[in-house]
């Protein structure tokens, strides 16, 4: 089952939907968006592409990257979305490593791969070499593949060591496809989806069940996210679907207390990929409504591990809200989900271990790195290298990944924990929360700390803020302002650099 046959079906009989918009403006509707990646599928034939190479696509947010992914899929071929914003030399790795003869870029990314030493051939796609693609017929139907062969492969982001490969299978988008309607949200062809997060990351396979159901896709013209635009958007389509991860909705929400925006025609938005703080989501609920649902996943099973509803993100009438709105809800409807302790074996219900996951959104493996496969993949499970808790009820909650625990004097603590407590001091913009090392406990607590406009660190009013809401031992014992925290393209605080930085203050 090739995952493209969705865009051929709705284009059968609802042709004349709107399809693709580039801000307000209709570039194609289901007919024309089908035809098109119908092309690029037959071109793509005709250059030697066959069922199961790999294409990588470079390119930033525009239409043309989902005319390009179902093209790719349409010729059977397996797409390998590179994010728009990585260094020419780590693409250049990236589509070396997929062993991909083909890539296509937008301009400006093109020149990078060229300067990087690319030896694939690379494909401006507003260029001369693409310009044949339009004279090509459409091919007749998407190739046939099977369920369980390669569609994506998706370079994890990693914040330490080289990417690596995960294997995404037409069976894996189709289920997380599905689950996406029983665990997540309803879509209907009224809606939108809206792009303002790189498509080469969940975004990009979050179009399938808007293709399913014949919805709209809408990418902001700026290319990247930006409050405002997305706020003008959402108001002019309606009904908008968007993923988001944590950080965009802390921008969207403050942007909107300054505008007086009330988010008007955004239907849903999907947030996850990293940790959520229960202050910053009630504060997003306050102002925007019940219009929240959250999603954990990883590459190794991408968007689909669990979900926390929208009445759940919503819900303060439950004695546990509180511990549900910090949780990441409860497993998705194709996976199962457990605790696991060093050897793998099941913990009771409030034991804390890594978290596994089985099911048919799970990666069959690595690309062509089977030790690290061996490593990840354990009798069938995913260790995700996530370490968290379930409760009786089934909500699993994230602690912190193994590496980013702090172990001080013989005691675990949770940087989630501290940072949750800080971030409730009215103060507090931001912050992060990692361990130094100590020559009599191990490892002490650090907290880096963003302050809002206007107000200075005051590190005795944070330490008397913690000391009401967390035990002793888990407070800070240094603050360090800092402008901002240094994030990933994902927006996903990069510890290791905050250590390393400590490490420098230590030798200095
Ligand atoms: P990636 O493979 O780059 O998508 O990163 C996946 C990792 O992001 C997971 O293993 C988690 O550590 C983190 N993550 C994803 N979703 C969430 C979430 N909803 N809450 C907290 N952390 C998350």
């Amino acid at each position: 089952m090739n995952i493209a046959i969705y865009l051929d079906r709705i284009a059968q009989v609802h042709g004349e939907r709107p399809a693709l918009f580039l801000g307000r403006e209709m570039v194609a509707d289901y007919r024309g968006f089908r035809d098109l990646a119908a092309r690029v599928a037959t071109w793509l034939s005709a250059q030697g592409v066959g069922p199961g190479e790999r294409v990588a696509i470079f390119m930033s947010n525009l239409p043309d990257y989902l005319i390009v992914q179902y093209g790719i899929w349409m010729a059977g071929a397996v797409a390998v979305p590179i994010n728009a914003k990585l260094h020419g030399r780590e693409a250049a790795w990236i589509i070396d490593n997929a062993g991909a003869a083909m890539v296509f870029a937008s301009p400006g990314l093109s020149e990078a791969l060229a300067e990087a030493g690319v030896v694939a051939r690379i494909l401006d796609v507003t260029g001369q070499d693409f310009a044949g693609v339009a004279d090509c017929a459409p091919i007749a139907a998407a190739a046939e593949r099977r369920a369980g062969d390669l569609a994506w492969l998706f370079y994890t982001s990693g914040t330490t060591g080289r990417p690596k490969g995960v294997m995404i299978t037409h069976r894996m988008l189709r289920e997380m496809a599905l689950c996406y309607f029983v665990d997540v949200d309803q879509v209907s062809h009224a809606d939108s989806a809206l792009y303002a997060a790189p498509l080469s990351h969940g975004a990009g396979i979050y179009n399938i069940m808007h293709v399913m159901m014949g919805a709209r896709h809408v990418f902001p013209p700026s290319g990247g996210f930006d409050e405002a635009e997305i706020f003008d958007l959402a108001r002019h389509h309606g009904r908008v679907h968007m993923f988001a991860a944590p950080t965009m909705v802390k921008r969207m929400t403050q942007a909107a207390k300054v505008s007086g925006e009330t988010g008007e025609g955004l239907r849903t938005i999907v947030y996850g990929g990293g940790p959520m703080y229960v202050a910053d989501i009630v504060e997003a609920v306050d102002h925007f409504g019940e219009i929240f649902v959250q999603i954990y996943g990883q590459g190794e099973c991408p968007m689909a591990i669990s979900a926390l509803s929208r009445a759940e993100v919503s819900d303060r009438a439950h004695p546990r809200w509180r511990a549900r709105m910090a949780s990441v809800g409860r497993a998705q409807s194709a996976v199962e989900v457990r605790i696991g302790d060093a050897e793998g074996r099941s913990l009771q219900a409030g034991e804390a271990g890594e978290i596994m996951v089985r099911g048919d959104t799970v990666m069959p493996g690595y690309w062509r790195n089977a030790q690290a496969t061996a490593k990840t993949l354990v009798d069938g499970w995913l260790m995700t290298g996530d370490v968290g808790v379930m409760d009786a009820d089934g909500y699993v909650t994230l602690h912190d990944r193994s590496k980013d625990m702090i172990i001080s004097g013989g005691t675990n603590i949770y940087p989630r924990e501290v940072e949750e407590a800080l971030l409730t001091h009215p103060d507090v913009q931001d912050v992060s929360v990692v361990g130094r090392p100590h020559p009599e406990w191990g490892e002490d607590v650090v907290a880096f700390v963003v302050m809002r406009d206007g107000v200075t660190l005051d590190p005795g009013a944070l330490d008397a803020h913690c000391l009401d809401n967390i035990a002793r031992f888990k407070r800070p014992k240094d603050y360090f302002e800092v402008p901002d925290l240094p994030k990933n393209n994902y927006g996903k605080v990069l510890k290791t650099e905050l250590r390393d930085r400590l490490k420098e203050m230590e030798n200095d």
